[in-house]
This record gives C-alpha cells, sequence and structure tokens, in this order.
C-alpha cells in the first residue's frame, strides 16, 4: 500500500501525520491476519499520482473517486479492480481514497463529534474491504453484530471478533474454535439415552417437550460451542435463536486460549434447554411429544457426553464414560492431556530486583483426569543465588491455582511471594505479590505467553 496522505499537525494521539494514523490501523490488521498468510506493507515517500487503475494499492486524499465527486455523506470509498483470469477472479488492485472535504483527526475512544472524524477507525473499515470484506449489517439478511465493518463509523474504534472471523473466514482459515462432534453422533448418544432410561433405568415416558430430540441434540451442543468461545449464556442463547429464526450461523465471542475448556454451571445449561422449549412452544408452533428424559438428565448427561468428545474421547469411549456415570460410577477420566499453557510475567517495581530483572515463567496443563496442574520457574540477571523452591525446583502449583515462591539473594534475607492463577471467563490470569502486603498490591501480572 503506497500512503500518500501527507502532513497533519495536532492529531488528538500524538500522530506525526496522517500516514502514521492510518499505518496503525495496517498493523492492527497485519496482527490479526498470520494465519492467513497475507500482510499489508506500508510504502512511504511516493510522489506519483494515483490513478485508475496503474497497478499500485494508493492509499490517499482526494474530492472524487478518479473524477465522481464524493456522496456528501462519503467518508472514504475503496476502489478494487478485479480481473478474472483462467475462470479465477484476481484482485489486481485496490485503492482507497478519503473524502478530503471531512474534518478527520484521529484518536481512540467514543466519536468526539461531527467535526472530528477519526481517520484511524475509517481506514481500519476500508483496510477491512481491501481484505475482501463487505458490510454486515447490509447483508442478506442483515447480521447483527459488533463490527468495525458494519456500514456506519460508530464509536467502535478496533477490529472486533467479527471482523477477525470474517477475514480469517475468508482466507480459509478455521475459526470455529474448539470442535464439536458431528450431529448425528450426538443424536446417536440422545437416543441412546433414551433407551437407557426406558430399559436400564425403568423410567416411564412422561417428560412431555416440545423440543425433539433432534432439535435437543442440534441445538444444545450449538449453545455450548458458543459459551466454550467467550460467550456469557445470555449471548449463547440469543445466538443460537437467531440461528433457529434463519439467521445462520453467528460468529463466538472470543477466540479461546488453549488449555482453558471451561463447561458452565449445569443450571446455565438447564436454563437454556428451558428457553429453548419455550421458543419451540410459542415462536415455532411445534407439538408436543413426550420423552424418558426429563430436561434436567438431558442438560447433565448431553454436557458430559459433550464434555468428554472436546477432550479427546471418541463416540464410543465418550457414550460408554456417560452411561458407567449414569450407573453411578462418578465421573470417568477424559480421553487426553487437552491442553496446556506458559505464562510469564516481569515483574513491577524495583524492589527486590531492578524494574524487569526477573521473568516468571508458569506452565499449566489440564491432566487426563481433568486436573489442572502447573509448575514455575524463577529466572533473572540479578538472581544470584537462584530460586529456593518450597520443594525444589521448579516448583509445583496447587490445584487451586496457588503457589509459593522463596529465593534468596547475596546480601538480603529470603523473600517470600505467593502467587495465584485463576481463570476469568476464559483467560488465564496470574498474580504474584507480597503475603504481607496481600493481593491488592501484585508485584507482578502474570499474561498468557
Ligand atoms: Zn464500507
Amino acid at each position: 500500500m503506497e500512503i500518500q496522505l501527507g502532513p497533519a499537525s495536532g492529531l488528538i494521539d500524538g500522530s506525526a501525520d496522517w500516514d502514521e494514523c492510518v499505518i496503525a490501523s495496517l498493523t492492527e490488521w497485519n496482527n490479526h491476519l498470520g494465519q492467513t498468510g497475507i500482510q499489508f506493507n506500508a510504502v512511504q515517500g511516493a510522489t506519483k499520482t494515483p490513478d485508475a487503475p496503474d497497478d499500485i494499492n494508493s492509499v490517499f486524499f482526494s474530492n472524487g473517486i478518479f473524477g465522481t465527486p464524493f456522496d456528501h455523506s462519503a467518508l472514504a470509498a475503496t476502489q478494487t479492480w478485479i480481473y478474472t483470469r483462467d475462470g479465477v477472479d484476481e484482485t489486481a488492485e485496490t485503492d482507497i481514497i478519503f473524502n478530503d472535504a471531512k474534518p478527520f483527526n484521529c484518536y481512540r475512544g467514543a466519536r468526539a463529534g461531527r467535526d472530528t472524524i477519526d481517520l484511524r477507525r475509517v481506514a481500519l473499515h476500508e483496510f477491512g474491504h481491501a481484505v475482501g470484506l463487505g458490510h454486515p449489517d447490509q447483508d442478506t439478511p442483515p447480521q447483527q453484530v459488533t463490527a468495525i465493518m458494519n456500514a456506519y463509523v460508530s464509536d467502535i474504534d478496533a477490529l472486533q471478533t467479527d471482523d477477525i472471523q470474517g477475514a480469517l473466514t475468508l482466507y480459509g482459515v478455521t475459526v470455529t474454535g474448539i470442535p464439536f462432534p458431528p450431529r448425528d453422533e450426538v443424536l446417536n448418544f440422545l437416543l441412546s439415552l433414551e433407551n437407557e432410561y426406558r430399559d436400564g433405568l425403568g423410567r416411564s415416558r412422561n417428560h412431555a417437550s416440545f423440543v425433539d430430540t433432534e432439535g435437543t441434540a442440534t441445538w444444545f451442543p450449538e449453545w455450548l460451542r458458543y459459551v466454550l468461545n467467550d460467550c456469557s449464556p445470555a449471548e449463547a442463547t440469543a445466538r443460537v435463536l437467531l440461528q433457529i429464526s434463519g439467521q445462520g450461523t453467528q460468529p463466538v465471542c472470543g477466540v479461546v486460549p488453549t488449555g482453558t475448556i471451561h463447561f458452565p454451571p449445569r443450571n446455565e445449561s438447564l436454563d437454556f434447554l428451558h428457553t429453548l422449549n419455550a421458543f419451540y412452544r410459542d415462536t415455532l408452533g411445534l407439538r408436543l411429544w413426550q420423552s424418558h428424559v426429563d430436561l434436567e438428565g438431558k442438560a447433565v448427561w448431553l454436557q458430559e457426553y459433550l464434555r468428554y468428545r472436546v477432550n479427546g474421547c471418541n463416540d464410543t469411549d465418550a457414550s460408554h464414560r456417560v452411561l458407567q456415570q449414569i450407573h453411578g460410577s462418578g465421573a470417568m477420566p477424559v480421553c487426553s492431556v487437552s491442553a496446556s499453557a506458559t505464562m510469564t510475567g516481569t515483574w513491577v517495581g524495583d524492589f527486590p530486583f531492578s524494574s524487569g530483572d526477573a521473568i516468571i515463567e508458569v506452565t499449566l496443563s489440564q491432566m487426563p483426569d481433568g486436573q489442572v496442574t502447573g509448575t514455575f520457574s524463577l529466572s533473572g540477571e540479578n538472581l544470584e543465588t537462584g530460586v529456593v523452591g518450597p520443594e525444589g525446583e521448579p516448583g509445583s502449583i496447587d490445584p487451586d491455582g496457588a503457589f509459593d515462591l522463596r529465593f534468596k539473594r547475596a546480601r538480603f534475607a529470603d523473600f517470600h511471594y505467593r502467587g495465584s492463577i485463576a481463570q476469568s471467563g476464559q483467560q488465564l490470569r496470574g498474580t504474584l505479590y507480597d503475603p504481607r502486603f496481600w493481593p491488592q498490591n501484585p508485584s507482578m501480572v502474570l499474561n498468557k505467553r
């Protein structure tokens, strides 16, 4: 991209000129396009006047689109030239033209008003068109998503999950997050659950439901997939109901770090099945049918089946484990080490190290029995006598995420810190603190690497 936007002064975010403001948007896209193999390259200092088409991707201000005046409300336009070669469409050139009649500035956060339009977020949007994205809110049917790619500029100043997943999808990167089993296998499991309740447990067929087995097999895993991919239960329910209404598969709410598959409490699963039942009754007007399995049984055992599936069990192994549980064996081990995560943090402040001198590395693994275990180690230039862990080095982390860190430095007494790692939503967060001052004053914040 040849960026030819020229000088600017007094930009709110401190950008030196328009080029710098817009290159920040290119960089933001590049940070999310790694898996696609495409990257934008910003070229500055070009002096040739952009033309249509001239085999150069140009980004510039103008009063129109190569001679056609801008519509008075338009902030910018992206013009793409596509040629068909050997029956395949190829993009030959993309030019991005900003309307020079608009009062642009460069800033973050909420819109500052009609007279101060943020060029950076407009550029994020236009580069999204260059990637190949359209306006989700003007799709047929319109999608209701939070996105920089929606048609009108808003308080959104950064790429959203929908923007990123849209781009990844265009370039063939799988963005479904945690893989779920095929629907026919889930349906088979539910049918065997019906049989088990009838023959094994001797339950009568007296649980009325508007949702048939196929509906449960389709929509419960879909709901759980959204929840495991960072949606709140309410957001997940809203997405499933949109899907049932024919709005297509909705984007998930976030990208899940490996090693943190976190199933919702069962009462939330049951709440979803109640909502689904009411939707089938009131909106779809389906007739009542009878099941041997009550709604709670479906919520509990289907979730267990799916938990085994996403933890490496095949259909046979997962079904077998659930049936064992129904017969009172308790939860069974999952089938594989599902994930691990490494976290690092750098010391805050200057005691006992000068800032940044010591690095702690924490490694967490989910073991075959479902337990999360971990180890930690500490390294640093000023760490003259090394770590004195409570049980040698590296130290181990308790199942509740707590650990003790003791170490020695020449000329000082022993240091004792307490660490804790907890799951917050789908993210792992850790802190390290001096027990005398307690966790409000962390000495180190651990972030997933
Ligand atoms: Zn647009």
